[in-house]
């Protein structure tokens, strides 16, 4: 049976503090239908990304979500209809289709993937995700045998990617994370080195244990303290891969840390540098080959986390800020 109404899930207000389920309504409205350039996509996952939240705080890379906005986010889906030259039905497309069982975009605005099996690792490892661990840590990284690379949000998606290649190349790896079995995880199953619990450990005193040499690269997915903590012991030459900052989220941007960034950097000439992944768009083809075959001969392992239901987006945005996810969250919607 043709579906004739759409689900969606629209932004209430924006948040002034935390994240809660008050500032989501699921509504139903009619099927959109594709203008000319356009394509009707059946969704078929939603990645849930902490930028998500940081977009309802102002324009980034990409406009702010607003209150009464259908919710952002990029997704994986079917194209059912298109008035698009380069787009057919059944092709398997990527996107901003916002958080909703159908979506009409712009063709421009579409990728067209490749299938395969597992289809979800076109949202983790070969995705925005993988594509991230790979071009921060191997273009703005620059990672060296026996370097100490200390990554944060170590046990997400980004972070678990990132800490398993760099093991490939040949790094201590320490990894932070927020509870004690996402420790034994990274160590145990992933390879990592060490790991630290930032929620229960005094950083510092765990960063002088686990990198008794001092650091050489920090993968930095959360900013605020735990930056901070890392610069301190950031040595001669360190780099600084700035990835992300998801302390700062959920809730007003951070009062805490890093302090000390100016002295630190000189004296240590110590190199910051931020990216959006989208800076290495050209290179994406070349980094997909080195991931398929570390993930075929099990160098690198997949951490998909799956929750099923479109009317659970919401839910698992909040749990993601939360730290509930291990490896790639995504909902499936269809
Ligand atoms: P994750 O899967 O890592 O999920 C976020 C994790 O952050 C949670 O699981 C939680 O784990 C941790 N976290 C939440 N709050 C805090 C806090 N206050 N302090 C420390 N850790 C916290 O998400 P992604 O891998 O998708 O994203 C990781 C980072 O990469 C984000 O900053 C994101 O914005 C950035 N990113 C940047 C891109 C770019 O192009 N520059 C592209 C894609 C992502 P825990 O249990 O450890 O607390």
């Amino acid at each position: 049976m043709t579906q004739s109404r759409n689900r969606q899930f629209v932004l209430t207000e924006i948040p002034k503090g935390k994240l809660g389920l008050e500032h989501f309504v699921l509504q139903e409205s009619a099927m959109p239908q594709p203008d000319d350039g356009e394509v009707l996509i059946k969704v078929r996952y939603i990645s849930i990304d902490p930028a998500n939240r940081a977009w309802m705080q102002g324009k980034t890379y990409r406009d702010a979500v607003k209150a009464g906005d259908i919710m952002a986010g990029y997704a994986l889906g079917d194209v059912v209809q298109s008035r698009h030259p380069k787009f057919k039905r059944g092709d398997l497309v990527s996107g901003d289709c916002g958080w909703q069982e159908n979506a009409v975009r712009p063709g421009e605005q579409l990728q067209k993937l490749r299938s395969m099996e597992p289809v979800t690792h076109l949202m983790s490892v070969y995705g925005i995700t993988g594509l991230t661990a790979y071009f921060g840590l191997l273009e703005i990284g620059t990672p060296q045998p026996d370097e100490t690379l200390v990554i944060s949000a170590a046990a997400g998606a980004v972070g678990s990617v990132a800490g398993q290649i760099g093991k490939i190349k040949g790094c201590r790896v320490v990894g932070i994370t927020g509870s004690d079995e996402k420790c034994a995880w990274l160590t145990s199953d992933l390879g990592f080195d060490a790991a630290i619990n930032y929620k229960k450990q005094d950083l510092h005193t765990a960063l002088r244990q686990a990198c008794p040499d001092g650091i050489d690269i920090y993968f930095d997915n959360v900013g605020g303290d735990i930056l901070e903590a890392v610069l301190f012991q950031t040595k001669m030459h360190g780099r600084i891969i700035c990835c992300g900052m998801v302390s700062g989220y959920d809730g007003e941007l951070p009062a805490n840390g890093p302090r000390g960034i100016p002295g630190l950097l000189v004296v240590n000439r110590i190199t910051m540098r931020g990216f959006i992944v989208m800076d290495f768009l050209e290179k994406f083809g070349q980094a997909l080959k080195p991931l398929a075959d570390w993930v075929a001969t099990g160098r690198i392992q997949v951490k998909e986390d799956v929750i099923d239901g479109l009317e659970n987006t919401p839910k698992a945005l909040i749990g993601l800020l939360h730290g509930e996810n291990y490896g790639k969250r995504m909902v499936k919607v269809s």
